[in-house]
C-alpha cells in the first residue's frame, strides 16, 4: 500500500529501530512509547485491521502474537508480565489501518484503559 506508514517502514522506506523480522512479521519500536517498553508487531502483509482478517490470516496472526511474546520473554517481561494490544477501528483509537499489535511493558498497567 503506497501510503500507507507501516508498509514503508516494513520497506525502510521511512526509518525505525527494527528489533524483530522474519519472512512474514516485523517488530519496531513505537515512536511514541507510552511505557519504558513499546514495540508494534506488524504483518508484512497490509490489512488494514483485525476486524478485517478472514481464517486464512488465523495463521499469521497467531505467529504474530507468538512472536511478541518471545520478543517479551526476550526483554525479561516474563515475571512481570506485559500487555498486548490491539486497536481496531475508530471507536478504539486506531490511528494507522495496517494491522498492528502493541507490545507495552515496564510499568504497572490500569484497567479498565481509557
Ligand atoms: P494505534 O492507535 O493505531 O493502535 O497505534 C498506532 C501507533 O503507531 C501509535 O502508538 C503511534 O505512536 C505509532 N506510530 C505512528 N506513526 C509511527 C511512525 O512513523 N513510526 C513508529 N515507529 N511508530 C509510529
Ligand atoms: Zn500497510
Amino acid at each position: 500500500m503506497k501510503e500507507c506508514i507501516f508498509c514503508k517502514i516494513i520497506q525502510r522506506e521511512i526509518p525505525s529501530t527494527i528489533v524483530f523480522e522474519n519472512e512474514n512479521l516485523v517488530g519496531f519500536n513505537d515512536i511514541n512509547p507510552v511505557a519504558p517498553q513499546h514495540v508494534l508487531f506488524v504483518p508484512k502483509k497490509h490489512l488494514e485491521k483485525i476486524h478485517d482478517m478472514s481464517k486464512d490470516d488465523s495463521l499469521l496472526i497467531g505467529e504474530l502474537v507468538y512472536h511478541a511474546k518471545e520478543y517479551a520473554r526476550k526483554i525479561n517481561l516474563t515475571e512481570n508480565g506485559y500487555r498486548l494490544v490491539f486497536n481496531t477501528g475508530r471507536d478504539a483509537g486506531q490511528d494507522v489501518f495496517h494491522i498492528h499489535l502493541h507490545l507495552i511493558g515496564g510499568r504497572i498497567m490500569t484497567w479498565p484503559p481509557g
